[in-house]
């Protein structure tokens, strides 16, 4: 086992019954104010990233621009927010989802990739997959090209990452 998984998950803070009762939150707050941490949670998500030579990165607000925009500069490339709607201030795109009860909705800015550009998916946490697998959409009908979905936490037990299948998942901790 990679020691730098461990300074991670060590990071990592469980919050019982948060948002609501039942749900065990997985509070990042105190990986993103130890420095170290931080930097070796981005380093080792470069590592794991750079051999799927994205050309973007697309992160899924808000936790996920806390991780894909650093990471966007670790990899040198450019980093484009996936918002909740109402949010973005140009034309966009809406894709929208199911939640346990109704529905909720991702936008992009329709003209914010070209065509056939390699994409990374950004997020904190993938729990049942559905906000990754709705930006995926996204990504999708603006005509890019999805090269994998990057995660600092996988929630194996929902099995999120069967609904992006075959896209290539990276998560630095799963439970
Ligand atoms: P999902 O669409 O079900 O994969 O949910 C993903 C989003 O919900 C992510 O943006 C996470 O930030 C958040 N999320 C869901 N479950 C948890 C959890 N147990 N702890 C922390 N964040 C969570």
């Amino acid at each position: 086992m990679d020691p730098r998984v461990d300074l991670i998950r060590s990071r990592i803070r469980d919050v019982a019954d948060f948002p609501k009762p039942g749900i065990l939150f997985r509070d990042i707050t105190p990986l993103l104010s130890d420095g170290v941490a931080f930097r070796t949670a981005i380093d080792l998500l470069a590592e794991q990233a750079r051999p799927l030579a994205p050309e973007v990165i697309v992160g899924i607000e808000s936790r996920g621009f806390l991780f894909g925009a650093p990471l966007a500069t670790a990899l040198g490339i450019g980093f484009v927010p996936v918002r909740k709607p109402g949010k973005l201030p140009h034309a966009t795109t809406r894709e929208e989802y199911d939640l346990e009860y109704g529905t909720d909705a991702v936008e992009m800015h329709s003209d914010a990739l070209s065509h056939g550009t390699r994409v990374l998916v950004v997020d904190d946490v993938i729990a049942t997959g559905g906000t990754a697998r709705a930006t995926c959409k996204l990504v999708k009908r603006l005509g890019g090209e999805i090269v994998g979905a990057a995660f600092l936490i996988e929630l194996t037990f929902l099995d999120g990452g069967a609904k992006l299948a075959p896209i290539p998942t990276i998560a630095l901790v799963r439970y």
